[in-house]
């Protein structure tokens, strides 16, 4: 993160599509994005060009192939507004356009751009409303797209034709790259050329571009976070939040974390360290920023703790850029994710043995007060439970099978529980799995881990354990299903 946070700001910017030209680059954006990766767009401009088709239509699948190429989606709307709504022209000296626009992305012909004059040769121009973010460059709140009515237009595919005037159609899918935050480049075959050409679909530069601004946490590499603790650190040549935004002027390092909730959760995350200030962030899945936050853990360390719908989320273990009156800005840290919830949790992803795909599904959760409520951070004189479920596919009811028990330790070591409940080191290689139990499964099967154990009799004061349950049946004895997702037990002193 940057530093103190910005003052809101509403600006305004313009954007021309005309006939001059300028220097050549690859794809540009600045960073100032649609949270959400998502609009909506009226484009209910009466009337037919005259190749027949209507100006409606072009609108739609100009904004179509954005959304189909790049993880833009517009939201087209058939209904008309008027571009030039709540837009006013400032009366400073600056000379540049004003207002607080009315949050509908109008688009329509004008022979003005809203009040001003369309300079020479200019068929179209984009007025984009912007105001601060908490993390990164400007949010786009408003873009509105005004086509020059002086202009003569007509729609059609292929070389730009004399004859038949301007391709609307490749103006407005131009104009709609403005819209997204894309700016303009010079590259021949781009559609955001600042001059019209023979392009007239989006080209690779243009969906490169567009994809670099809305990524989002996957700009960077990422990796799964699971109920538990783990170590990181943050050090140069880690990605920055200005590469993960896809612009910006934010250098500050991150770690990228991604994790799946399949219901409503209450998640805490703390990220602590000894040296670095911790900056926690915490996304949706499309990487539109839920929460950031700075010191809650005390000290210099972070903490989120929130109550999220079912969902992908990301959670971006971060710092300041430069210099932070806490510590440093870089160095080791620790990242603690628990739950609390009234139940057991779904466990995302299904996992096998040998590549098979079973149709079942996979829920757990680690209690230490008998059930009333379910967390994975327990003390090591608490008396735990470890609980698992599994949905047997529906071709496996009724099958002779078996139920296996998996304990993962920090250190790698695999253990698997026998039959008798006894923990034992499992090796791959050999082959032979352990059983829980041997048993005809029926279609839902529960499964206790642990009953009853209170890890300071067995001589254990601080652990971590990720468990997993799988099943399989007699008949294809070398194949287990399970899931991705473990049951994690997080044991304190
Ligand atoms: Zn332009």
């Amino acid at each position: 993160m940057k530093g103190p946070v910005k003052m809101s700001k509403k600006t305004l910017l313009i954007a021309v599509l005309g006939l001059s030209c300028a220097t050549t680059y690859a794809y540009n954006v600045s960073g100032t994005k649609w949270p959400g990766a998502a609009t909506h767009l009226y484009i209910g401009i009466p009337g037919t060009a005259p190749s027949g088709v209507t100006w409606s239509e072009a609108l739609r699948r100009s904004a179509l192939d954005w959304t189909a190429n790049t993880p833009f989606t517009f939201n087209t709307i058939s209904s008309y507004k008027d571009p030039c709504n709540g837009y006013s022209v400032n009366s400073q000296a600056s000379g540049f356009p004003d207002g607080q626009g009315d949050g509908l992305n109008g688009t329509d012909f004008t022979t003005t751009v809203c009040g001003n004059n369309y300079g020479t040769n200019v068929l179209a121009v984009t007025l984009v409303y912007t105001e601060s973010n908490l993390l990164g460059a400007f949010d786009i709140t408003e873009a509105d797209v005004v086509f020059n009515a002086n202009s003569r237009f007509d729609i059609y595919d292929g070389t730009m034709s004399q004859s038949r005037g301007t391709d609307f159609e490749r103006v407005a899918l131009h104009e709609f790259g403005h819209v997204i935050g894309m700016s303009h480049e010079q590259s021949a075959t781009s559609i955001m050329r600042a001059t019209i050409g023979n392009s007239f679909t989006l080209q690779d530069d243009d969906i490169a571009g567009a994809t670099a601004l809305y990524n989002g946490y996957r700009n960077c590499p990422f990796t799964d976070l699971s109920f538990g603790r783990r170590n990181g650190s943050l050090s140069s040549g880690d990605c920055t939040v200005q590469e993960l935004m896809g612009g910006g002027d934010d250098p500050s390092l991150v770690d990228v974390y991604q994790f799946s909730l399949e219901q409503a959760t209450t998640v805490n995350i703390d990220m602590t360290s000894p040296s670095l200030d911790s900056v926690l962030v915490l996304m949706t899945g499309k990487s539109e920023v839920i929460e950031i936050d700075d010191d809650s853990a005390g000290a210099c360390n972070s903490r989120i703790n929130r109550t999220l719908p079912a969902g992908d989320y990301a959670v971006l273990a971060n710092t300041f850029a430069g210099e932070s009156d806490c510590g440093d800005t870089f160095g080791p840290y620790e990242l603690t994710m628990s739950y609390a919830s009234n139940g057991l949790l779904g466990l995302p992803g299904r996992a096998s043995l040998q590549g098979g795909n079973a149709n079942a599904s996979f829920s757990g959760a680690v209690t230490s007060n008998k059930g009333q409520s379910y967390s994975n951070l327990v003390r090591s004189t608490q008396s735990v439970d470890v609980t698992g479920q599994i949905t047997v596919d529906p071709v496996h009811r009724g099958k002779a099978g078996f139920i296996v028990v998996a304990a993962l330790l920090d250190d790698g070591e695999i253990l698997l529980r026998d039959s008798i409940g006894q923990l034992i080191s499992y090796d791959p290689q050999s082959g032979n799995i352990p059983k829980f139990k041997s048993k005809t499964l029926a279609a839902v099967e529960n499964v206790a881990v642990l009953s009853n154990t209170v890890p300071a009799q067995l001589g254990i004061s601080s652990i971590v354990v990720d468990f997993l349950i799988g099943y399989g049946v007699d008949s294809d004895p070398n194949e287990l299903y399970f899931h991705a997702a473990p049951i994690n037990l997080t044991v304190t002193p």
